[in-house]
């Protein structure tokens, strides 16, 4: 499990009262190459809870 790792996607299996359980985390990129802000990037390893 990663430490102490916030997030805030509750409708993800791995979200627990805001904090991440899974073991490892991929950040990537999302819908742009050049990333000037937080809104483009995303979490690769989000999984849906009804998936
Ligand atoms: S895997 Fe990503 S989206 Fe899911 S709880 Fe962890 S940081 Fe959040």
């Amino acid at each position: 499990m990663v430490k102490n790792l916030k997030c805030k996607v509750e409708e993800c299996v791995y979200n627990d009262h805001f904090n991440c359980t899974a073991d490892a985390v991929e950040v990537c990129s999302s819908g742009t190459n050049h990333v000037t802000t937080q809104d483009n990037t995303a979490c690769s390893t989000f999984s849906p809870l009804n998936g």
